[in-house]
């Protein structure tokens, strides 16, 4: 009845916790997130370790909830991807980013990559590779731009549809990156076997590779094999001078961090990129 429905707030953060309660809110209000227009892109650049440079961009969604104000996607991206709807966030966000990309280029800005984040979910959809095709062609972009950011369980899976799904995209001219690389210990010699041109090193390797001699001699290794094998090493996670300077004496060509910019939305991006240099 009616005191049940005024009781319901407390019912469910004092029973179950908050954290319970915005996972209900997350689970029955994210399908209506799309069509009211609460989902955000926001980039993060990377950057050129030597110069500042900006290289290219990570999108990162955002959900901007007209009552919890902003969620990340550490929370509700999790619960999409049990209840399927990643499918259709997954070509929300790469239309927005298309588009985004398209603008840039009519406004004179520089031409950078773009990179964006698939979950394994996503490679399940049927006619996955020819969709992503599809809105690619809809923009009437260079599907260069693109670099599609995917974990180590896509492919170490040994799930052949994926690695088919990955072969096609790159022959269409897409780049593959290896997302949190070194959390999943997949061998490199594995990951070159399957043809991807960028490994992102998780950013707990960051964190600790000034302190832990283990994290400093896999991180060193990781980027001398990557180097030899032609595949582009960009570490995440950089916050310190002392962790940049460490990089740059790795040779290590291009990074990720709060150091340098947090994810922004796209009007602060914009700026950051008339600049075209972070720092
Ligand atoms: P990720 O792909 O590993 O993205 C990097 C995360 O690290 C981002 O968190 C970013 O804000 C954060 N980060 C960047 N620089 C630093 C730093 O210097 N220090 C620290 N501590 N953190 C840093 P965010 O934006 O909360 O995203 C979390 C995760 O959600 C992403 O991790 C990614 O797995 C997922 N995600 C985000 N957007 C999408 C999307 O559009 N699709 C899919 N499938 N997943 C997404
Ligand atoms: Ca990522
Ligand atoms: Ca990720
Ligand atoms: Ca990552």
């Amino acid at each position: 009845g009616r005191k049940e429905g005024k009781n319901r707030f407390k019912f469910y953060s004092s029973d179950l916790g908050i954290q319970n309660y915005k996972d209900y809110i997350i689970r029955t209000q994210l399908h209506h997130a799309i069509e009211n227009n609460e989902l955000k892109v926001y980039y993060q650049p990377m950057v050129n370790l030597k110069d500042n440079k900006v290289l290219a961009a990570e999108a990162l969604i955002r959900w901007e909830h007209p009552e919890w104000g902003t969620i990340s996607p550490g929370e509700f991206i999790p619960l999409a991807e049990e209840n399927g709807l990643i499918i259709d966030i997954g070509k929300w966000i790469l239309r927005e980013v298309c588009y985004n990309y398209s603008q840039w280029i009519q406004k004179g800005l520089p031409d950078i990559k773009v990179s964006v984040n698939f979950s394994s979910v996503q490679f399940l959809e049927k006619n996955f590779v020819d969709n992503i095709i599809d809105i690619i062609n809809e923009f009437n972009v260079n599907p260069n731009f693109l670099i599609m950011e995917v974990t180590e369980s896509v492919i170490v899976e040994k799930n052949r549809k994926c690695i088919l799904a990955l072969k096609k995209l790159r022959s269409f001219g897409i780049q593959v990156a290896i997302d949190d690389f070194g959390k999943s210990f997949s061998s490199l010699a594995y990951l070159n076997s399957v043809n991807i041109d960028m490994i992102k090193i998780d950013k707990f390797f960051i964190k600790n590779c000034l302190t832990n001699k283990t994290t400093n001699v896999i991180i060193g290794a990781v980027i001398d094999a990557a180097k030899k094998l032609n595949i582009n090493i960009v570490p995440e996670g950089i916050e310190t001078w002392e962790q940049l300077y460490y990089l740059r004496d790795l040779n290590c060509y291009a990074g990720q961090g709060y150091l340098y910019s947090k994810p922004v939305p796209l009007e602060d991006f914009e700026k950051i990129l008339a600049k075209g240099k972070c720092k």
